[in-house]
């Protein structure tokens, strides 16, 4: 349509085979604010810099592919949560990214963190995150871990199961101490990024369902047991969410369900979580909300769902990951090899292919997730053409960005930046064909810290035995 005229009918096969969604740019050098972290821009040479260091600089000093951390954005973002969130308790979800530094950061700036392993519990005390602000999750939770969580003191864990409640009353017993406890529940709400689904019988492994009774029998359960302080109910009803729709939805229900305590035990209990699954914009087609007009929203879903049902407003919590860690990180790239393919509709794709892939970035492969893509090193005058991002791994789906325009231009030795890749991309990284998983390096004020070493062969042939 208007952009037309910048790229010519040539194009028109190609803009016709990418995702409606997929705009093509007046200026495939431009970048799109929200899609990178604060401090990204094009310096005058026309190369992508980031908390004040050019990409190619830093690409210079510690190698590709490379996660880049954005030090004051991830800040930035923590600290708005804290803030925006203030008078609630934020837990950063650490799955989403955690080392030490991180948890450290997170920390400083008013949050809380939550763990669901032994190893991120003990990457969160070895930052010295102050125990009783971290939590404890999982479906499955060990022994070991349990009793490392007892041991270092956490101020809650939410249970998941009655088997799980078994075990955490005979160490609490054995120990002679109490846990603090919340109750994982499900509403029957799923949110899948823009819809809902609510279903009468919830066919998933996490929590106690609410529909069966068996949320209530847990919650009672705890309030009976003298091993146990039940502090309350906790809710989490998914992952990249954008509107407030499903968490009032959810809402309805666990402060339903928390009347019901109040009613069956004679208790108000004192806390209430919300879970986390703020979305962030990985494309175009993104536009997530601020963590001030999340606040306002959920704050108002709470107070109203409790003057209908004549509670007082529970000490509140979320828990927020990809939308801390997300936005901050930049993967970057070494382009390989360029193919133009040709597709059914007779325009061209070129394959851009780059020393990464599916090892370092699941999402794509794993849910169909997408993402965008610039030439970091540079700025292009060549025109925009169809793209696709793919990987180095023996595996037709080993695709990091589907759809993108690139410049016509990109080749060898490029070096292409995936924005948003802060979350479930290093922290789901595997070593995949033995590739060795890329550093975390955060960068601020022009200096560059490694935050997690890239592995190296070594490390991978260590483990194998050799017998
Ligand atoms: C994964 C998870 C989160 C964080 O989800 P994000 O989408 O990263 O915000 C929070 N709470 C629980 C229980 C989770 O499982």
């Amino acid at each position: 349509m208007t952009h037309m005229h910048v790229a010519g009918s040539i194009h028109a096969d190609a803009v016709a085979s990418a995702p409606h969604w997929l705009q093509l740019p007046e200026d495939v050098n431009a970048l799109v604010p929200q899609l990178w972290s604060r401090t990204v821009r094009r310096g005058d040479e026309g190369g992508l810099e980031v908390g004040g260091l050019p990409v190619a600089e830093a690409v210079a000093q510690v190698g590709t592919p490379v996660y880049l951390l954005d030090e004051v954005d991830l800040r930035a973002r923590a600290r708005e949560f804290a803030e925006a969130f203030d008078g609630w308790r934020v837990y950063y979800a650490a799955k989403s990214f955690i080392c030490t530094a991180v948890a450290r950061w997170v920390f400083e700036e008013g949050l809380g963190v939550d763990v669901c392993s032994g190893g991120e519990l003990a990457v969160a005390l070895r930052a010295g995150v102050d125990p009783r602000v971290i939590g404890l999750h999982g479906n499955n939770k060990s022994v070991a871990e349990l009793s490392a969580a007892l041991d270092a003191g956490v101020g809650r864990i939410i249970v998941d199961s009655s088997d799980e409640l078994d075990r955490l009353e005979e160490l609490t017993r054995r120990r002679g101490t109490r846990a603090r406890v919340m109750v994982r529940v499900t509403t029957g709400i799923e949110a899948h990024t823009h819809e809902y689904i609510a279903t009468a019988h919830e066919d998933q492994k996490f929590g106690f369902s609410i529909a069966s009774g068996q949320a209530l029998e847990a919650l009672r359960r705890c309030h009976e047991s003298d091993q146990l302080e039940l502090l309350g109910i906790h809710s989490h009803i998914g992952s990249q969410i954008f509107d407030t729709q499903g968490f009032e939805m959810a809402a309805r229900r666990i402060l339903g369900l928390h009347a019901r305590v109040r009613d069956v035990c004679g208790v108000e209990m004192p806390e209430m979580d919300l879970g986390g699954g703020f979305g962030i914009a990985y494309t175009t087609m993104d536009s997530p909300s601020t963590p001030a007009e999340l606040a306002t929203s959920l704050r108002e879903i709470v107070a109203h769902e409790c003057r209908a049902l004549d509670v007082a407003v529970p000490d509140l919590s979320i828990e927020p990951g990809r939308a801390i860690s997300g936005p901050s990180t930049m993967a970057v790239y070494e382009v390989g090899t360029v193919k133009g393919v040709r597709l059914d509709s007779g325009a061209e794709r070129l394959y851009v292919a780059v020393d990464g892939g599916m090892s370092d970035n699941i999402r794509p492969a794993l849910y169909g997730a997408e993402y965008s893509a610039t030439v970091a090193n540079r700025a292009s005058g060549a025109l925009p053409r169809l793209s696709r991002v793919v990987g180095k791994h023996c595996e037709g789906g080993d695709i990091l960005v589907r759809d993108e325009f690139l410049p016509g231009d990109v080749a060898p030795g490029d070096l292409v930046a995936v924005p948003a890749s802060g979350a479930y991309s290093r922290s789901m990284a595997s070593n995949y064909n033995h590739v060795p998983r890329p550093p975390v390096v955060s960068i601020r004020d022009g200096r560059l810290t490694t935050l997690v070493r890239r592995e190296t062969l070594d490390d991978l042939l260590a483990l194998d035995t050799g017998a």
